[in-house]
């Protein structure tokens, strides 16, 4: 495989651009190697600078969950454009998209939309401190809620895998007010609470996290954290970036039946546009500007062009409850094949799946926090990403994400993915 066009790309772009690349884990630090530089993608392929195509298996970090350039969304954008780029002021879609998002999600009775997951997470977290009246939050180990100061803290995704999970540049003073628990352990949120009663704002997570690799929630772990909310008056934040509209249409919260007091969303929501947004309860969505006294602002919220690619890829999901189907069968298949390639080999590691997020752990033991996920062989994830790269699949560069499948993957596709995993696996153990 030839890839003399990006290798010339990134040469060039490190003399610009830090690291070569606008979000540090692109630079493919953690596997080795040159970055792809992306020329275009369509369906279930990306294509870089030299024409190669490979097959997605991480679909932009999740929006494009019908595949890539969905000509449904293309079209909008189009139309949109006509009107112009941005107003500065309301529009239409912006009420549509909101009551459409409170029809979806469970917990959302009012929502603001914001331009990325990480301003999202940030004004969530700066909304339950108003409503709450306290300053302390929990966070999750490895969990992952954007570059926002307060939770570059043990953080997961890039922040891991880049080695920085507490970024110089947070000041000591933001630090203590973020409180750290392991995921999937009830007795470490109650021992946090019983030391700081009164004093924590809200509990924030992802439910079912994807950003130390994907990992599974304990039977009756997400129902404990919102007993213990309950009972000590914190708001219970799901960050659904990634989980928002592709576990099911309401998120991992209408999947496992327990609804938070706020969330925060991004991805899907804008069919691939920068959009992100927070919603909850509505005594508590009250307390954000100009409705209340906890300002958050934007030059570019509600973006028309943005408004109009998510309002369309929402009405999508929202009307064709058959893609959870398919992307579930989609995802069965995968994350089946994949164990058994591994156990046919006589390897043995780790697949968590649900849905149509899955990783593939290099350890045999069970992941389930951030403690279990660090046990993974990251330098034998680093040959398998180059080996399935080569053999035209495109994976996630690092081993603490999870893969995001699309509807663009057909059977034959699978099979393609399936031969390539079996004979990377055999290579990485020659
Ligand atoms: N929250 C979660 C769970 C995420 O996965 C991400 C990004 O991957 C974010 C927040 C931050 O979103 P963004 O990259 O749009 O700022």
């Amino acid at each position: 495989m030839q890839i003399t066009q990006s290798k010339n790309l990134f040469e060039k772009a490190k003399n610009f651009i830090p690291g070569g690349v606008n979000s540090p884990v692109r630079a493919f630090r953690a596997v080795g190697g040159d970055p792809i530089f992306i020329k275009k993608a369509d369906g279930a392929f990306i294509y870089d600078e030299d024409d190669n195509a490979y097959i997605e298996m991480i679909n932009s970090w999740g929006p494009m969950i019908l595949g890539h350039n969905h000509p449904m969304i293309r079209e909008a954008v189009i139309k949109a454009m006509e009107n112009g780029t941005s107003f500065g002021a309301p529009t239409a879609r912006e009420v549509e998209i909101a009551e459409l998002i409170v029809s979806m999600v469970p917990s959302v009775e009012k929502v603001r939309m914001v331009n990325s997951g990480t301003e999202a997470t940030m004004s969530a977290i700066r909304v339950a401190r108003g409503f709450t009246g306290r300053d302390k939050f929990i966070k999750m180990e490895g969990h992952y809620h954007g570059h926002g100061d307060s939770f570059l803290i043990s953080a997961g995704s890039g922040a891991i895998t880049m080695g920085n999970p507490d970024s110089p540049g947070v000041t000591k003073g933001t630090a203590k007010d973020t409180l750290l628990a392991p995921y999937n352990n009830l007795e470490a949120i109650e021992e946090l609470v019983a030391a700081n009663r009164n004093e924590i704002a809200a509990l924030i997570l992802e439910p079912v996290p994807g950003n130390m690799g994907l990992a599974l929630p304990k039977e009756g772990y997400l129902q404990g954290l919102r007993d213990i909310c309950n009972r000590e008056g914190i708001v219970l934040i799901f960050d659904e970036v990634m989980t928002g509209f592709r576990l099911a249409k309401g998120g991992a919260q209408e999947l496992f039946g327990v609804t938070p007091d706020m969330t925060t969303l991004g991805k899907i929501i804008g069919g691939g546009m920068p959009v992100g947004a927070y919603g909850g309860k509505k005594e508590i969505m009250e307390h954000v500007s100009p409705a209340g006294p906890v300002y958050q602002a934007g030059t570019l919220s509600g973006n028309p062009i943005a408004m109009a690619a998510g309002l369309t890829m929402l009405n999508y999901l929202n009307d064709h409850a058959e893609v959870y189907s398919q992307l579930n069968s989609i995802g069965e298949k995968i994350a089946t094949g994949i164990k058994e390639t591994v156990s046919s080999l006589g390897l043995n590691y780790t697949v968590n799946h649900l849905g149509s997020m899955y990783s593939l752990f290099f350890t045999g033991e069970e992941v389930y926090d951030f403690g279990t996920a660090k046990h993974a062989d990251t330098a034998l994830f680093g040959k398998y990403f180059q080996a399935m790269l080569k053999r035209g699949i495109y994976l996630a560069p690092s081993q603490f994400e999870s893969l995001f499948l699309s509807t663009a993957l057909t059977d034959d596709l699978i099979k393609n993915i399936l031969d390539a995993n079996k004979e990377a696996l055999k290579e990485i153990h020659q």
